[in-house]
């Protein structure tokens, strides 16, 4: 392979939704454009996603719905390859879509549909798609780079890393992303499971585990504060009204998983299990009864009995205070139900990974490296996390996007 001649204008590394995305939207105007991924078929990712229907895209994405060292960072991809934009390209291909809620959009029938859509875009640009293939390495060398894999090593002028974050190993996620940014000087923040679910404590587990499969609606937030201590002024965290889920190793649902992404191992995570409602008012009426059998009944109006009764012997546990200001502690206490998870289901659970490339090292328009021109990186290897619904995806079009356009304007 002569040096001085790349093979290849770019090599996308990763064929998931950013990879896939970034190397048609590149190969509709370069000539050589090869994808590269370690499975047997591209997109295996978006298979699973959205519980197979793919929650594509969310019509509400801004930068806020992300976590990010730098919460700006997001902001000039997003606003230039929108929601609306993805829509087009799915309504292109005659894909059916719903919004299930909160702005997510859902395929109507399966997420195999996204998955050919990126596939028939890929073949009809032109771009050289390569499955089975583990990369190894990323060297800078005369052509530009070269491109180690188990197979071969290429060469390209420039190459793309949308290898992902490390949640669910066994489709293919590899640390490789960041091993390529160390070992070319950028700093990575510290990859973390998020949207993932959180387990009890031995003692809570013993408690609350045994409702399994019990779920209501909550508030929920992470609280910036560390057990034992106090917390310094107000919760900066933001809140989640979505489902609780008690599962046998603790809590899941949309509302865990959201606050899974912003809790941090020693802290606290709240519920606010009857937002908006002030349960207990009927209970300082004149001649109302003031017991643990009136404060059940309450209850039951709002969870599943079992969770009613395991509530109440909680609070009461350490005595029974009726008087006006025990029954403000008790409300009180229904509004923030806390609790200090043990650690979370890890990687193999997770929907995603936080942390990534440091966006410091990154141009937020192109999102190519400022060490090493011609290197970007794309997707959830970069440390920009979207919330649980379909932000993820639109962060993932949205950088592939951007980077496809630097590379045919170069
Ligand atoms: C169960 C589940 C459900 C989800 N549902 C949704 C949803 O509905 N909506 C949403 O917005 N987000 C969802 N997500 C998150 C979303 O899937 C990811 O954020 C998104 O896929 C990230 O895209 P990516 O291209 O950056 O990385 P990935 O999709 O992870 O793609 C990276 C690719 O690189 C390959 N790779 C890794 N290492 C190597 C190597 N060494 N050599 C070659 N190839 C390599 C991997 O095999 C993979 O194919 C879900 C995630 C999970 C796990």
């Amino acid at each position: 392979m002569a040096l001085s001649e790349p093979t290849y204008d770019v090599i996308v590394l990763g064929a998931g939704a950013a990879g896939m995305m970034c190397a048609f939207e590149a190969g509709r105007r370069l000539q050589r454009v090869l994808l590269l991924d370690n499975g047997e078929k591209p997109g295996r990712k978006i298979l699973i996603s959205g519980g197979g229907r793919c929650n594509f895209t969310n019509t509400g994405a801004r930068a806020e719905n992300f976590l990010s060292s730098n919460p700006h960072y997001a902001k000039s991809a997003l606003a230039r390859y929108t929601p609306a934009d993805f829509i087009m390209l799915v309504k292109k291909h005659g894909i059916k879509f719903h919004e299930k809620t909160l702005g997510q959009l859902f395929c109507d029938d399966s997420a195999r549909l996204i998955v050919a859509m990126l596939e028939r875009e890929c073949a009809e640009a032109g771009v050289t798609t390569r499955c089975g293939v583990s990369v190894s390495a990323v060297r800078r060398n005369a052509a530009g780079f070269s491109v180690e894999t188990n197979a071969s090593s290429l060469d390209a002028a420039s190459v793309v890393i949308a290898t992902g974050g490390l949640s669910i190993p066994k489709l293919g996620a590899t640390g490789i992303g960041y091993e390529i940014a160390r070992s070319s000087g950028h700093k990575v923040v510290d990859p973390r499971a998020a949207l993932v679910p959180l387990l009890f404590s031995p003692a809570d587990r013993e408690q609350w585990c045994d409702l399994t499969g019990l779920s209501a609606e909550v508030v929920a937030t992470a609280v910036e504060k560390t057990k034992g201590t106090k917390r310094e002024g107000k919760n900066t965290q933001p809140t989640f009204r979505e489902k609780l889920l008690i599962t046998h190793r603790g809590v899941s649902g949309p509302a865990v998983l959201q606050v899974s992404s912003y809790w941090r191992p020693g802290q606290a995570v709240g519920f606010d299990l009857a937002p908006g409602k002030e349960v207990l008012a009927t209970m300082y009426e004149r001649n109302a009864r003031r017991d643990s059998g009136a404060l059940l009944a309450l209850l039951r109006g709002l969870f599943p009995s079992r969770f009613a009764e395991r509530w109440v012997s909680a609070q009461l546990a350490g005595g029974e205070d009726w008087s006006n200001s025990g029954l403000a502690q008790l409300e009180a206490a229904l509004h923030a139900w806390t609790f200090y998870p043990a650690g979370t289901e890890g990687f193999a659970k997770a929907e995603v990974t936080a942390g990534g490339v440091d966006t410091n090292e990154l141009n937020a328009k192109t999102m190519e490296s400022r060490r090493v021109p011609g290197l970007y990186f794309i997707g959830e290897v970069v440390d920009v996390t979207g919330w649980l619904g379909g932000y993820n995806f639109q962060w993932a079009w949205a950088s592939a996007v951007a980077a496809a356009d630097a590379l045919v304007s170069k």
